[in-house]
């Protein structure tokens, strides 16, 4: 082999060192291109589309019947949320090959962009991302326990989009809501600061996608130069000029009618009994569909969006598919089959819905790379059984799915969540440890850290992931309700890594670790006095691995209050196998102090 044969070789093998080894062709399949649907072959090889059209082969071959099936290209979901692998498992399992992050960890991503330009990421939704969103202080986005920067006037958007520009920022997302439709008030940006941010954002050629609550927003946002809307609003029927306005100012709508529209909507998730879905949805999975969010909603209408929908479309409004997993009701993957149904019950065509999880986000987004089925671009594919161009819910009969010509291991995948649901259903008879039928966990009063049940509390620090925040925990004198003692939990969280914790465990079980089966109990129930700071629970459980549930409880400067915290509310657990309860600070850097007392579990 010549020298430059070998360097070229060695090219190829570093660009695509995973893609499917041996060409692919699906031979006489119905192929929707992205726009237009037509019958024919596709050939795949090296992770690229490489032909469209008739009687194509390639020597060895793997040769996929496609008669009675449609391919369609790698759909893209247009509004996520990925907080780690799983969702982008998830999300490659049920044919979505690209996310659009409107708002995550920009290290996180950063990894993940590595992982993808390895070709590494054969198992995961390639993801872009906004990384942090543009927000008001104490605006939406703000509320979840970990910093984010924030804005509050036009002369600092310049600097908060090259800020995001440094972080990699795919895209720049802005918020307008102010809550009112949700009846949660909260600030938000005004007309002037968005305006700023998208002057900004086109700057530095970012597109600006806003988040909008209600109608007045999506104005604000358009009249601010803004490039889509990644909601819809389901606070008040569109005006009557309301699609010709969208229409005029050139922008595409993500509606999310998936995440909207179970606000407004009764009884069960359809997804969770759809027999093609269901079978892919873990335990996880069909808790989360049945969440909701916690909203008053002072006047909402199922048919606003829907409407909106069918009106931009009729404008020419470019309409594209997104759900907002992991949000209450929506789950990574199985949420965008179900997104495209509500889009054609809206109104669309099933070529249009199709179209606006292919070809129109990836124009928009300028992936040029994918969204098509055309020679060069990547084999990012999904083959289902049946014509969805007809019958939108044919894009649940999954056949098969490709990113870039990696086949996706779909029934270990089925049987990975098979078997978690055996040892849920196994872990859910293990019979409670014992002492723990009254609910009470510990009060204090014999002046220790007794517990009436489990490996008892114990200090709990970063430490155990290389940090180095500290915690003091001390049974004081004056507990809540008249009682005579209370555990104080002080320290100080140092660093500002995003992750910082110190505070004070709970371990249910025998042993330090070992899952519990707390299934009986429904309520984390607790006192708190501490100096005004917001603090946080968190809950580790077996089938989370090492993730975990968190959730942020406010104190009142030195009085005690009560907390109560439906188990279900922290991402739908169900307690089977909880193996720790935190009460801790974090993870923004600071001393804290608090003091907590009667902790129950009930
Ligand atoms: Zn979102």
């Amino acid at each position: 082999m010549s020298r430059s044969l070998l360097v070229a070789a060695l090219f190829v093998a570093l660009a695509a060192p995973r893609a499917g080894a041996a060409p692919l062709v699906f031979k006489n399949v119905r192929i929707f291109d992205g726009t237009r649907t037509s019958q024919g072959d596709v050939l795949v090889d090296k992770g690229l589309i490489r032909a469209v059209g008739h009687k194509l082969g390639a020597k060895g071959a793997t040769v996929v019947d496609g008669s009675g099936k449609t391919l369609l290209p790698g759909l893209i979901d247009s509004h996520t949320h990925a907080f780690d692998d799983k969702a982008l498992t998830e999300a490659l399992v049920f044919g979505v090959t690209t996310e659009l992050e409107m708002a995550g960890s920009p290290e996180k991503n950063r990894a993940l962009r590595e992982n993808e330009k390895a070709g590494e990421a054969t198992g995961a939704a390639d993801l872009r991302s906004a990384g942090m969103m543009a927000t008001a202080p104490k605006g939406h986005g703000t509320e979840y326990g970990f910093p984010v920067p924030t804005l509050s006037k036009p002369e600092e958007a310049e600097a908060f989009v090259a800020d995001r520009v440094k972080d990699g920022a795919d895209y720049l997302k802005i918020v307008v809501d102010d809550g009112k439709w949700l009846g949660h008030p909260i600030p938000t940006l005004d007309a002037a600061t968005v305006a700023a941010l998208v002057k900004a954002a086109h700057a530095h050629k970012l597109l600006a996608v806003v988040h909008i609550g209600a109608q007045s927003g999506a104005r604000i946002a358009l009249d601010a130069g803004a490039d889509g809307l990644a909601h819809l609003f389901i606070d008040s029927a569109p005006a009557a000029d309301f699609a010709s306005f969208v229409a005029a100012h050139h922008a595409f709508v993500i509606p999310t009618l998936s995440v909207l529209m179970p606000l407004c909507e009764a009884g069960a998730p359809a997804l969770a009994s759809d027999p093609h879905v269901a079978p892919f949805l873990d335990e996880g999975d069909m808790a989360q569909l049945e969440r909701r969010f916690p909203a008053r909603l002072p006047a909402v209408n199922c048919t606003y969006a829907p409407t909106t929908v069918r009106e931009l479309d009729a404008a020419g409004v470019p309409i594209l598919a997104g759900t907002d997993a992991t949000n209450p009701g929506v789950v990574h993957g199985a949420s965008l089959h179900g997104e495209l149904a509500r889009l054609v019950d809206a109104g669309l065509t099933p070529e249009k819905a199709l179209a606006a999880a292919t070809s129109l986000p990836a124009a928009r987004f300028g992936l040029a790379d994918r969204g098509r089925i055309a020679p060069g671009l990547r084999a990012d594919l999904v083959l289902v059984d049946g014509d969805p161009t007809k019958d939108i819910l044919q894009t649940r009969a999954i056949a098969g799915v490709w990113k870039r010509g990696v086949a996706v291991d779909r029934d270990a995948y089925r049987q990975k969540v098979e078997a978690e649901r055996a040892q849920a259903a196994h872990e859910r008879e293990a019979p409670p440890p014992p002492g723990s039928d009254s609910g009470a966990i510990a009060d204090f009063e014999d002046g220790k850290l007794t517990t009436k049940y489990g490996a008892g509390l114990v200090p709990s620090t970063d430490a155990l992931r290389g940090g180095t925040s500290t915690v003091d925990l001390k049974v004081v004198p004056g507990g809540a309700v008249g009682s005579k003692q209370a555990l104080a939990v002080a320290g100080e969280i140092k660093g500002n890594s995003g992750f910082g914790w110190a505070g004070v465990m709970f371990q249910p079980g025998a042993m330090p670790m070992a899952p519990a089966n707390l299934s009986a109990k429904k309520m984390l129930h607790f006192w708190v006095k501490g100096d005004g700071a917001r603090y946080r629970v968190m809950i580790f459980a077996r089938h989370l691995g090492f993730r975990y549930a968190v959730r942020t409880f406010p104190t009142t400067n030195g009085k005690w209050t009560e907390v109560s915290m439906p188990l279900a509310s922290f991402d739908g657990l169900d307690g089977r196998d909880l193996m720790g309860l935190l009460w801790t600070a974090g993870p923004q850097a600071g001393k804290f102090a608090f003091t907590i007392d009667q902790l129950e579990l009930r």
